[in-house]
């Protein structure tokens, strides 16, 4: 970087900003991260972390802590939602980590953030500090917080999810309800012997919806996902409650193992997914975005926390090693992250539309393709990826 390190300031907690904090400090930078909760304790229920983000999570010393809490799944099944035969099993296991250099995990959000966090000393996290307003001037960025006080930073980089105050200073979109919405919960791996035996990402493909379930916390609990299509719920919250009986009825014929996994839910929370449109460009000469708050996406292919992870480091990795100041490190930034995050966002929305085809001619083409996909190798674009490498290449 230049004479002076930039104040860095950045807006929100969640699992970019922790990690672009704990990226930057990892490269000497020193930042400042403001986020609205007054505690921090993510809720949620499970992810997915692939081998482009847990390779990452691994340079900042996760390795370890992450084998203990989070889950090795043998591999990825999807199957056909009345009478489970199978679509296709992509193996992941010791062949994933060979292949990558680092294995795929799934992983309970909280235990996630909680390690992050970890790495950060206590100073720089400001909590209950909703930041209200962005100013920019030539000679830095004016943040404004709902507690009256004021901060000055060199940089500020939005890390605050899909609703981000640091986007709308940046562009003008608003984001998009997709039609779907997601009920999530978490059931106790014993309650469900069939489910649990194997650690797998278990997927069930039927017209207009899916379910997908997989162990978390070291597999002491099974967390799960089941879409429904609906135009009278746009809630968007981890914790909004929902009836556990309405999302079994609205999987009524299913497999029994959706049937049971389902029956054992409760209490269920329902999501209304929104994304917005991919943008090329989300940065002034002082102002950037990480995360949801740049590429807010559908979680159809599971990769949006994992792009998050890849934005912090070769954000971290534009800003340590750049020669032209701030401004050309989010230039450099942009350009890196770009086209990565807009062929992410391309498959998760045309996943919206493939995973829940009617059956028919249509759905038997999709899955042959999938059997077709399903080797390791047609991943290596995705999971193959180093985000801190392309950032300095
Ligand atoms: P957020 O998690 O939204 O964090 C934003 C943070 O900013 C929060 O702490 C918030 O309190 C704070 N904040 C907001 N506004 C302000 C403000 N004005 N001032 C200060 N602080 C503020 N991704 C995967 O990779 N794998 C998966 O399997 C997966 N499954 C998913 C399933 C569902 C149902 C959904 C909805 C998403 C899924 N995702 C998955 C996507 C993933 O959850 C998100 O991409 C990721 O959590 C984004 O993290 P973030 O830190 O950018 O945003």
């Amino acid at each position: 970087m230049g004479q002076r390190d930039p104040r860095i300031a950045v807006v929100g907690a969640g699992i970019a900003g922790l990690t672009v904090a704990a990226g930057l400090t990892r490269l000497g930078l020193a930042s400042t991260v403001f986020e609205q909760a007054p505690q921090l304790g993510e809720v949620g229920a499970g992810l997915q972390l692939a081998p482009n983000a847990v390779r990452l999570l691994r340079r900042l010393g996760l390795g370890r802590e992450l084998d203990r809490v989070a889950v090795r799944p043998e591999a990825i099944e999807m199957r056909r939602w009345q009478d489970g035969e199978l679509i296709m099993v992509t193996e992941l296991g010791d062949a994933c980590e060979q292949r990558y250099g680092a294995p795929y995990y799934t992983v309970h959000r909280a235990d996630l953030h909680r390690c992050l966090r970890a790495l950060l000393p206590d100073d720089p996290v400001r909590l209950g500090r909703r930041c209200r307003s962005v100013s920019e001037r030539p000679d830095g960025v004016e943040l404004g917080f709902d507690t009256g006080e004021g901060h000055r930073a060199d940089l500020v980089v939005g890390a605050d999810g899909i609703h981000s105050v640091v986007r709308a200073a940046l562009l003008p979109d608003r984001p998009r309800f997709s039609g779907e919405t997601i009920y999530r919960g978490l059931v106790r791996a014993d309650r469900l012997p069939s489910l649990a035996e194997r650690p797998r990402v278990r997927l069930w493909l039927g017209p207009g919806r899916h379910v997908v379930c997989y162990p978390v916390s070291g597999g002491d609990w099974i967390s799960f996902g089941a879409t429904v299509p609906a135009d009278d719920w746009q809630v968007e919250s981890w914790s909004a409650e929902a009836d556990p009986g309405e999302l079994r009825k609205a999987y009524q014929g299913w497999h029994p193992d959706v049937v049971n996994l389902l029956a054992e839910a409760d209490p269920v929370r329902r999501w209304a997914l929104h994304d917005r449109d991919a943008v090329d460009r989300w940065s002034t000469d002082r102002l950037t975005l990480v995360g949801d708050a740049a590429h807010p996406m559908l979680p159809f292919f599971a990769q949006g926390a994992n792009q998050a992870v890849e934005d912090a480091f070769a954000l971290a990795a534009c800003l340590a090693r750049t020669d032209g100041g701030v401004a050309g490190a989010l230039r450099r930034y942009e350009e890196v992250r770009a086209p990565r995050v807009a062929q992410v966002h391309q498959r998760s929305r045309g996943n919206a539309t493939a995973l829940h085809l009617p059956d028919g001619v249509a759905q038997r083409d999709r899955d042959a393709a999938l059997r077709h996909r399903a080797d390791l190798s047609h991943q290596d674009w995705l999971y193959g990826h180093d985000a801190e490498l392309v950032g300095t290449g």
